[in-house]
């Protein structure tokens, strides 16, 4: 559909005595018409589902997306996957699944102000980070590493396997059969192929990008905080920070520790968005009338200014080094690496140990991606628990989670 015209929803004139067409806000293709910006994801351009369905009386394709998303148990299963920090460090800081909701909630505000799809934002939010699997970024490393003959492991693919094959909610059909534009937004892979030819994912899939990493920043500063990895002192030595802690005591005058924390964080946030939006209102002004897949041709990349980038890209770099690498970190990444290898020795050994679903799916598929597959869903403790029982016990298949 290339016109900003064919975008029109049709407005029907429900009164006899007044045929003027009137937008019924109950209905949603006429609140997408009255709220959403041309070039934002419109349902009425979506190219629907793998397995057709009735469309819903008064909830948008997005909005059920986003909803079979929040009521998957796979979604259920981020509170107990750690983030950065395990809860051996400690109950204050984030797991994925309060990441999660603190990627949603940036990234929806963010749609709101450039008038794109919240519904189809806040679906992608939520599903973002659904594969990854236990142990963060050390659990995605060993994965990988142990799956190097059928091509690793990535937590953005593994989440389309849980959506489209392994969630059980349905009796018609495997996975959630999710509107195609929700499983594209997730399909790094096939963004990597478009970026070669030009073009770019669509807006709300790159303000959902841009939420995770604006989200992490600000958190894992007030987790290592909190958790005494740093001082305020150590990051005044930061660009965006000193812009941060001027803004706040300019505010709020000199504050206790705890409290210049929780406030440094809520100023990280603010200027990170409000940096992106300005930046983004200019560079999308131009494409007003046209559809979003004029918008992905023309390859836009919603970026921040080149100021907030490099001072961004100086607290990543010092984040990555005294908090992702820090000492108290290391040994407990280590043991929980060392306990996902060795499971996944135990189980490509002897699949008998696999349940009786990842039996099942090893007829079809190969052993090393199902033993991945079924490692990469389990949460933290229940990885500990059946890494007991794969290691004491000498036969009988673990349990499915
Ligand atoms: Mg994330």
């Amino acid at each position: 559909m290339n016109s900003k015209k064919a975008l029109l929803p049709k407005l029907v004139a429900l009164d006899p005595l007044n045929p003027e067409p009137f937008l019924d806000l109950s209905r949603y293709a006429d609140r997408e018409h009255l709220l959403l910006a041309s070039y934002a994801m419109h349902s009425s351009d979506s190219m629907g589902r793998l397995h057709p369905e009735q469309t819903h009386s008064y909830r948008a394709p997005f909005a059920r997306d986003r909803d079979r998303i929040l009521h998957s148990s796979a979604f259920r299963r981020l509170s107990g996957k750690m983030q950065v920090f395990t809860g051996e460090m400690g109950i204050y800081h984030r797991t994925r699944l309060t990441h999660t909701f603190e990627v949603a909630s940036v990234a929806r505000t963010m749609a709101r102000v450039l008038r794109l799809n919240e519904d189809l934002t806040e679906a992608l939010a939520l599903m973002h980070d659904i594969g990854h699997p236990p142990f963060g970024h050390c659990g995605e490393d060993i994965l990988s590493q142990c799956m190097n003959e059928v091509g690793g492991f990535s937590h953005n693919q593994f989440a389309l396997v849980i959506v489209e094959q392994l969630e059980q909610r349905y009796a018609s059909f495997p996975g959630l059969n999710l509107s195609r534009e929700t499983l594209a937004g997730q399909d790094v892979r096939a963004h990597k192929a478009e970026a070669a030819v030009g073009r770019s994912p669509m807006l709300e899939v790159q303000i959902v990008d841009a939420a995770d990493s604006i989200a992490y920043d600000a958190h894992d500063v007030d987790d290592a905080l909190q958790m005494g990895l740093l001082s305020i002192d150590e990051l005044s030595e930061l660009a965006i920070i000193k812009r941060a802690l001027t803004a706040t005591t300019g505010r709020h005058g000199l504050l206790p520790k705890a409290q210049l924390r929780q406030l440094l964080v809520h100023e990280l946030i603010d200027l990170q968005v409000g940096d992106l939006l300005g930046v983004a209102l200019e560079q999308i002004r131009t494409f007003e009338g046209q559809t979003s897949s004029e918008v992905s041709d023309s390859g836009l990349r919603i970026r921040h200014s080149q100021t907030l980038a490099s001072e961004r890209a100086e607290l990543e770099s010092f984040l990555f080094d005294a908090v992702y690498r820090h000492e108290r970190l290391i040994p407990v990444r280590k043991a929980a690496a060392d306990r996902l290898e060795a499971m996944f020795h135990v189980l490509v050994k002897d699949p008998a140990r696999l349940p009786l679903r990842f039996r099942t799916r090893a007829e079809s598929n190969e052993l090393p991606a199902v033993v991945g597959e079924y490692l990469a869903g389990m949460t933290d403790a229940f990885c500990d628990q059946q890494y007991r029982y794969a290691v004491e016990s000498a036969s009988g298949p673990l349990a499915d989670w």
